[in-house]
């Protein structure tokens, strides 16, 4: 008899990571494509970043600081927490696991929004717990009906804010309705991948509203606004005691030097990236703009991607913009995400959007503005 996984981690989805635009030119016959699927920032590392890099290339020889200490003490000093507050891991999908393994396990319930984040239910699932996924309400996390599924066996509360894929935020309001429904015993972890993106002032940042209590904890990373996505660098900021259950449960050595030296090398150029994140933020404007304009039905959106609710359409959408040469990431029966890339793919996913096929594809029967309006090209 062949060797048998454990039946829960058998039935686990494998991870489908965003489709490369090469992959797209050879299926469609295409020269070129570009890839708009993964979040992730169009800018290569900034000088500074490389030059930490490199240098660092030279010990790559020796394990790394386990515990981050440099860091650690750069982002606490950075987030106005104390360096007990905050802990750093490999990516914050990494530390996402850490406290799914940590915190939930067969009979207890992981709550969160759905659609989310597509690791929340492979987590959730990893360790035998029981997800509720708690329906949008419209294309936003529903505040009141995740309060409503909590019980005694809810141990995790997982809340995406900005919300990937719709790029919507909740208020504090909002997280304080979860908040002052939380189950004694339970933790809210507030997912802020794309808090660097957000521009509405009413979206609360969740350390500065929860960095007090004992039962929420705060998730942010380096692969999106700083753009070392390949170099994985997630950190957590919350209570010391969770923080201290989190770092018990760190694969050795998961932080690797180069992540390390990099992200110390990001955060000491702050400046640049804030600078790079309004560049995205402004695009951001730019391709809602011209998307009403054309007649297309979108939310305003508080991360580095739109999100094309258009249900059932998705997989026709998905297939005429990569046809078309702009590979988005497709949530079938659902919507199409699209990363806000550089201008220049920008451009190249606005007018796909005008074409025909596109415009079939979701039914839109109204003419677009003029076939150059906001799109330079
Ligand atoms: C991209 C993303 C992350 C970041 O993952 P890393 O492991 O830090 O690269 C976390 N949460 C959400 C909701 C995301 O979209």
């Amino acid at each position: 008899m062949p060797p048998r996984p454990l039946d829960r981690i058998g039935a686990l989805p494998a991870y489908r990571p965003g489709r490369s635009a090469a992959s797209a030119m050879a299926d469609h016959g295409i020269a070129s494509a570009v890839k708009l699927a993964s979040n992730e920032l169009a800018l290569e590392p900034l000088p500074a970043v490389a030059k930490a890099i490199e240098a660092a290339i030279s010990t790559t020889h020796l394990y790394p600081d386990h515990g981050a200490l440099e860091l650690r003490l750069a982002l606490a000093e950075h987030a106005g927490v104390t360096p007990e507050q905050l802990t750093v891991g490999a990516g914050s999908v990494g530390l996402l696991q850490q406290l799914v393994l940590a915190y939930a396990g067969p009979g207890d319930e992981v709550v969160y929004g759905w659609p989310s984040f597509e690791a929340y239910p492979v987590f959730a699932a990893l360790t035998g717990a029981t997800a509720v996924a708690v329906p949008l309400d419209g294309q936003t996390i529903d505040a009141a009906a995740l309060a409503a599924t909590f019980s005694d066996r809810t141990r995790l509360v997982l809340v995406a804010n900005p919300n990937n894929p719709t790029g919507t935020a909740i208020t504090a309001a909002d997280l304080g309705v979860i908040v002052d429904a939380l189950p004694d015993g339970a933790l809210l972890v507030v997912d802020e991948a794309y808090r660097e993106f957000v521009t509405d002032p009413d979206v609360p940042d969740a350390v500065a509203l929860f960095g007090h209590r004992d039962d929420v904890c705060v998730l942010r990373t380096f692969s999106k606004a700083h753009g070392l996505a390949a170099l994985r660098v997630g950190y957590l900021i919350g209570p010391p005691d969770v923080v201290a259950t989190v770092d018990r449960t760190l694969v050795p050595f998961a932080v690797n030097m180069l992540g390390q030296a990099a992200a110390l090398a990001s955060l000491a150029a702050i400046g640049e990236v804030t600078d790079r994140v309004a560049g995205v933020t402004a695009e951001r404007a730019r391709a809602l703009d011209v998307l009403r304009a054309d007649g297309w039905t979108v939310e305003d959106s508080q991360a580095n991607f739109t999100w094309l609710a258009v249900a059932d359409r998705a997989i026709a959408l998905g297939l005429a913009l990569e046809q078309a040469g702009v590979v988005t990431r497709v949530f079938a029966d659902v919507g199409v995400r699209v990363t806000v890339g550089s201008p220049a793919d920008n451009d190249r996913f606005l007018a796909a959007c005008r074409t025909e096929a596109v415009r079939t594809a979701v039914g839109l029967t109204i003419e677009p503005a003029d076939a150059t309006d906001g799109v330079r090209s």
